[in-house]
């Protein structure tokens, strides 16, 4: 199978016997990338985002726990205020 390459530059389709990009005279770098290591790459980015994504949920969470915490702690203590009133 012939290699196939992108010009880096302007991402034209290259002949892998090029040294140059007839497109933009840009030197066609003959490097094949390691599949795995571009995988492995974008994974770990993914999996980086999601944890953030899950990290600003938990955030939230956090701050709604809160806001429902101290709501509740109001609550009770209204409820215990008629309580003391009642007996
Ligand atoms: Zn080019």
């Amino acid at each position: 199978m012939e290699q196939v390459l992108f010009c880096r530059h302007c991402g034209e389709l290259l002949n892998h016997q090029w040294f140059h990009c007839p497109w933009c005279g840009h030197e066609v770098v003959h490097h094949r990338p390691d599949w795995e290591t571009v995988v492995d790459d974008s994974l770990g980015r993914i999996e980086e985002s999601e944890q953030q994504g899950r990290i600003l949920r938990l955030d939230h969470l956090a701050v709604r726990l809160d806001a429902l915490e101290s709501e509740l702690d109001a609550f009770l203590d209204e409820g215990r205020k008629i309580n003391s009133r009642n007996n």
